[in-house]
């Protein structure tokens, strides 16, 4: 029997998926165009190669249309720029992701800057990172939105209660933080220069752990009752000789028992991410073309 203590991602994520589907349909049906997704991956990291697979093969399965453009590692920056206007011109496509990490030579942030917001399906351009910090409508990063989505399924209203972010990157921990401000919750935002965490995180009826270090939050971090999402992928070594498995940033089974409701990893976060890349780009495609778009939180 499966525990009902335990979010299961990979379960919530289909039936966003299956939502996101139904809203593609409806749209095509009435008239409207097919959302379009490009991808964009610079060289051959075989793990952003995996990540690009899966976005282009989950959009394909909900109706959107994905288109892959796979660059050579020395791509130059300017050649890089030249296909991102490309793509903000054209006007099949809706959304724009442009992987990362980028080859050295690459000045990330100017890449991303150069996206059209509307488009910006990452939600990491400056345009929409100030519009969401200023309660504007904006495309909101996929990674903290699947965690917002799970804690919303798990407490309905999350007005009043006391979150603490373990993280304070602009991909999860300062995204996470602002949604959890948008719905009232009190926010406490932690790092490594954070002093005495344990005690921190123990006043938190809402943990979110995103700092990459594995099972760093243990059972006396956690007050019992509270609910814990994991965002962290670490890779270690397993028990068995030169193989590994994946842990979170949260010490699972210490943590599990006391715990009101909790992400495992695998099949916590993780899979939510994608989901909310397809639902960023129903919500593009709608505002480009005008049309209401009805969340799915
Ligand atoms: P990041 O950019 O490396 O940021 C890590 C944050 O954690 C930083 O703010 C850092 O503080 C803080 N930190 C590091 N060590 C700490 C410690 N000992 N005590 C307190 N804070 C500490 O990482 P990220 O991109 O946010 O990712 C975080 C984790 O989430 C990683 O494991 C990553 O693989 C995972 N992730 C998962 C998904 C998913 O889809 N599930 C998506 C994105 C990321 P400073 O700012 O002071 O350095």
């Amino acid at each position: 029997m499966t525990n009902p203590k335990i979010i299961d991602g990979n379960a919530l994520a289909a039936q966003m998926r299956t939502l996101i589907a139904e809203r593609v349909a409806e749209q095509k049906a009435s008239g409207g165009p097919c959302p379009g997704l490009a991808v964009v991956l610079v060289g051959d990291d075989p793990a952003s190669q995996v990540y690009v697979r899966n976005k282009n093969k989950r959009a394909d399965e909900v109706g959107i249309n994905s288109f892959e453009h796979l660059l050579p590692a020395d791509t130059s920056e300017a050649a890089l720029l030249a296909l991102v206007a490309q793509l903000n011109n054209d006007p099949k496509i809706h959304g724009i992701l442009v992987q990362l990490p980028l080859p050295n030579h690459i000045n990330a942030q100017k890449v991303l800057e150069s996206i059209d917001p509307a488009k910006d399906v990452d939600g990491f351009h400056p345009f929409n990172v100030g519009r969401l910090a200023t309660g504007g409508t904006a495309l909101v990063p996929c990674t903290p939105l699947g965690c917002l989505l799970m804690l919303k399924r798990h407490f309905g209203d999350l007005s009043g209660q006391r979150a603490i972010v373990l993280g304070r990157s602009n991909i999860v921990g300062k995204p996470m933080a602002q949604l959890l401000l948008r719905e009232s919750a009190t926010v406490t935002i932690a790092h490594s220069r954070s002093r005495d965490l344990a005690s921190e995180c123990r006043r938190a009826d809402i943990v979110v752990a995103a700092v990459g270090r594995p099972e760093m939050v243990r059972q006396d971090w956690v007050k019992p009752g509270a609910v814990v999402i994991d965002v962290g992928i670490n890779r270690v070594p397993a028990a068995e000789a030169g193989k590994t498995r994946l842990v979170g940033d949260v010490a699972f089974d210490e943590v599990m028992p006391l715990a009101s409701a909790i992400t495992p990893v695998p099949g916590g976060v993780g899979p939510m991410t994608i989901a909310m890349l397809l639902r960023n780009t129903l919500e593009a495609c709608a505002h480009q073309q005008g049309l209401p778009f009805r969340d799915l939180l």
